[in-house]
Formats: structure tokens, sequence, C-alpha cells
């Protein structure tokens, strides 16, 4: 009998099971709430502007990865050198950070800052506050850890977990080589003679592209894709699933594989409550009338600015605006529900102020046009205690033998779409060769470790 396997959600860990299962001839059906795939890595379209959901590059150290990635996008790959930046002390600095950042440092900070490399008090705990105070010293983390955080999660680094930077720094940096781990590696990597050079792969128009040529293959082997169908429903019995409600139909199924958030796997299936929460991001896309005035593909902002985060989608591909022009995708973040997700409109003018003051824009006037994009579920918030919680809630949703979580909100798993990738090529794999799904990976395991299985290819 030919299993029918259902996966819900058609982010890059959906796709890359489904078309997977289906190039092998699995009868397979893709469930997405959204009218459209991808995601996070998703691309808007509005004219002749194009934006990413920020920045979106692929980069990865696996070669099988980069084989699919190079696989899907087939001549429309393009290769491009990292340029990122950082706005810190007042000014624009490349990222990873480079000697001129000492010049613009206070002469204080400086010297507060080499006490705290050669001496420092190790500070017990595992709280994301106590792992920067042991890895950089009070230092960097009074005048960029705690603000930065503060604004970018609206919590304390006392109230995380550790997990939250080992996943955050590393995700920043995105090259093992430059590396920013402790204070030493940071002020090494800076020291450099020559910045270290990264590459990443992108498609034009838009990282979306990706997604879309997904669907066409899953399309083309015989899977079914059903987009702007939210699942609803499972129905259990004896420990299974048989049926996966969506937008009205009934589809029967013999597994599923669950990539959308964890909660909401949890909820359908009657177990709960489940205390893990995700960060939700407003995107405020700027259509801007004129070139970009900062060089970098996407910059971090660690001052009193709105934002933490803008990119600029012509420096990845000069086709994402028309000639002349230029976009701007400013990142803010929030909890679905609060004041500014309610109301994102409020917070216009305060971004357009910051970005002319920060010289992002040359004035207002720049700008020609604006659209707001909420997004939920953006990233997992690693409060103190969500190593236990998670690891219950894996475990309960162990108990459903036909089910597979994958991907960074089915597995609660601050990633980038390499990693949704790498884990999807070695879920389909295993799945392929007949395994129990809920024996596929379910057991607590480092989540900073490559996936399993996902060892360059060869090695
Ligand atoms: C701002 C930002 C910038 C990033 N930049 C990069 C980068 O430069 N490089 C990089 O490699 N990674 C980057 N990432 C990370 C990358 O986006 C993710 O790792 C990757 O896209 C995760 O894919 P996924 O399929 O695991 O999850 P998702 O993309 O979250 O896919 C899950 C899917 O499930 C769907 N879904 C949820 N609930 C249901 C339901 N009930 N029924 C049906 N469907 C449902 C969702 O709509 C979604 O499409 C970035 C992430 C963010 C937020």
């Amino acid at each position: 009998m030919n299993t029918q396997t259902v996966v819900v959600g058609a982010g890059v860990a959906g796709l890359t099971i489904a078309s997977r299962l289906a190039r092998e001839g699995r009868r397979v059906t893709l469930v997405e709430r959204d009218a459209w795939a991808g995601g996070l890595a998703r691309t808007w379209h509005y004219g002749d502007f194009h934006f990413d959901v920020g920045p979106h590059r692929f980069h990865t150290d696996n070669r099988r990865v980069e084989q699919f990635v190079r696989e899907v996008l087939g001549s429309q790959a393009i290769e491009i050198s990292r340029s990122s930046g950082a706005r810190m002390f007042g000014r624009f600095h490349p990222w990873p950070l480079r000697p001129s950042v000492f010049l613009s440092m206070p002469p204080s900070v400086m010297l507060r800052g080499a006490i705290d490399a050669v001496a420092r008090r190790r500070v017990p705990g595992e709280s994301f506050e106590a792992d920067v105070l042991n890895k950089y010293g009070r230092t960097l983390y009074e005048i960029f850890f705690r603000p930065y955080t503060r604004k970018f999660l609206g919590s304390d680094p006392a109230d995380l977990h550790r997990d939250w930077g080992r996943a955050g720094v590393n995700r920043a940096v995105i090259d093992k080589r430059a590396s920013a781990d402790t204070i030493w590696s940071l002020i090494r990597t800076t020291l450099l003679p020559k910045p270290v050079e990264t590459t990443f792969l992108y498609s034009p128009r838009g990282i979306g592209q990706f997604s879309d040529r997904l669907v066409s293959a899953i399309r083309d082997c015989g899977g079914r894709v059903l987009l702007g169908r939210r699942v609803t429903a499972l129905t259990l019995r004896d420990g299974r699933i048989t049926a996966v409600a969506a937008g009205g139909e009934e589809i029967a199924c013999d597994d599923v594989v669950w990539t959308g958030p964890i909660t909401e796997a949890a909820a359908l299936a009657g177990i709960g409550p489940v205390r893990l929460e995700f960060l939700s991001t407003l995107f405020y896309n700027f259509e801007i009338g004129v070139p970009p005035r900062v060089p970098y593909q996407w910059t971090y902002f660690g001052g009193d600015e709105i934002f933490s985060r803008a990119s600029s989608p012509t420096a990845f591909d000069r086709g994402m605006a028309p000639d002349g022009m230029s976009g701007l995708c400013v990142e803010v973040t929030c909890r679905e529900g609060d004041e500014r997700w309610g109301r994102p409109e409020a917070l216009v003018d305060g971004i357009v102020r910051d970005l002319a003051r920060t010289g992002m824009i040359g004035s207002p006037d720049d700008v020609r046009g604006l659209h707001i994009e909420p997004v939920r579920n953006t990233y997992p918030i690693y409060g103190l205690d969500y190593p236990a919680e998670l690891a219950s809630c894996l475990r309960a949703l162990g108990g459903v033998r036909n089910l597979l979580l994958a991907g960074r909100c089915g597995r609660f798993w601050y990633n980038n779409m390499d990693h949704s990738i790498g884990q999807g090529l070695t879920m389909a794999d295993r799945i392929l060769r007949g395994e129990a799904l809920a024996g596929i990976d379910a057991g607590p395991r480092d989540f900073w470790e490559e996936p399993p299985g996902s060892a360059p290819a060869g090695d």
C-alpha cells in the first residue's frame, strides 16, 4: 500500500520533506495556512518592488544542503559576497567588526573592555546574562547585549536561557571562521588583517523563488499542495492521527509531518497547556525613491532606534526595485497581541525619524511608499525554563506514533534555512527507509549541533 503522508506547513522544512517523498513516488499532501509557500522564507511583491522577510541568504557548511539548494535554483542561483554592518557608538561599522570600531569607542569603554578581557569572575547559572558576562565581560554586556536584548525581545537577559545567545550570536555571524563566541575570538576576528569574506547563495527577485520552485517540483511528481488551508483539527485514534482537517476538507493520512508551531500541534493533540512562546515581527517595507545610502545588505542597530535591523533588498539583487530606486525592510519585534502588534502604524513616524537621523535615508521625502507586514512566530523565545517545558512537550507529542515534528517552529529551534533543509533531507531519508515517525529524532538533543546525519556528503 502507498502510504499517504500529510506535511503541515510549506516553509523550507515542509517543502524539502514533501519534495523528497514525492520524488520517490510517495503520496504526499502539503497543507499550508497562508495563500503562498515559503513560510519565513517568502518574498513580498508590490509592483516592481520586492522584499524578503528581512535579509534571507543561504549559507551552509553542509555540502548536501548546498547541493540541494543549487539543484532547486538551477541556473538561477547567484553567489554574493556578504556585506553587513552594525551601527554602534553613533557610526556605521562593517559586521563582523573591523579595527575601525575601536576608534569610535569612548576611551573609558575601551579601558573597561580591556580590563574585562583579562580579569573576570565567573558568574554561575544558566541565564543568557551569566553566559554573556562570562564570555564578554560586563562592559560589552552593559553597552550592547543588555540594551539590544531588551529592544529585541522586550526581556532582560537575566530572564533568558543561555541558548538564546548561543544561537543568536552564531546566526548573526553566519560564518564559523568569523567566530565571536568569546571576547577573545571577537577581538581576534576584529583584528584579522583581512576581514573574513563570506559568500552566500541567493535567487534573483527574492528568496521566495526557492519555495515556488519546490512547489512546482512537488506538483510535477504528483504531490498535492494546498495553499490557504490552515490545519484546524487532528483526528486521533489509538495514539495515531488518522485524518487532518484543513479548509473544510478531511484528509485521511497514515503519517503526519508537522512544521507549524509546536504549541499548536500540542493544542490540536489535546496536550497542554504548553508554556512556550514565540516572538513576532512587524516588517516595514519602505519603497525608497532614490538609491541606497548605506552599502550594507543588512545592518544591526544597537542604539535607541525603534528597530533592531534594516535590510536593503537591492544590495542582494539590483532587480529588487526599479532603476534609480531602492527598498528598506525595517524590523520591529513584538508579541502577537501586544500594543505594537495591534497598532503597527503608530510607529511609522518614529521609524522614519530614526531612519533619517541615522542616515539610512536622506530625508523623509525619500520615502515613496510603505507596506506593513506583521509576521507571527518569527523566533522561539528561550525563557529560563524552556528546556524542561520543551522536553515535556516533545515527550507528550512523542506519544502520537505517526507524528513527526520538524523545522524552526515545529522543533522550537532558533535556526537558519540550511538547518531546516538539512533536517528535512535527513528526515525524508528515514521516512523513506520505513522508520516509525515518532522514533525519528524525537529524543532530547543539543539544539546547536548540526541536525543528525547532516554531515557533509562523503565524510
Ligand atoms: C527576520 C528573519 C531573517 C532570517 N534570515 C535568515 C537568513 O538570512 N538565512 C537563513 O538561512 N535563515 C534566515 N532566517 C531563518 C529562516 O527563515 C528559517 O530558519 C526557515 O525559514 C524556517 O523554515 P521552516 O520551514 O522550518 O519554518 P517556517 O518558515 O516557519 O514554516 C512553517 C510553515 O507552517 C505554516 N503553518 C503554521 N501553522 C499551520 C497550520 N495550522 N496549518 C497549516 N500551515 C501552518 C506556516 O504558515 C509556515 O509557512 C531568518 C528568519 C527571520 C525571522
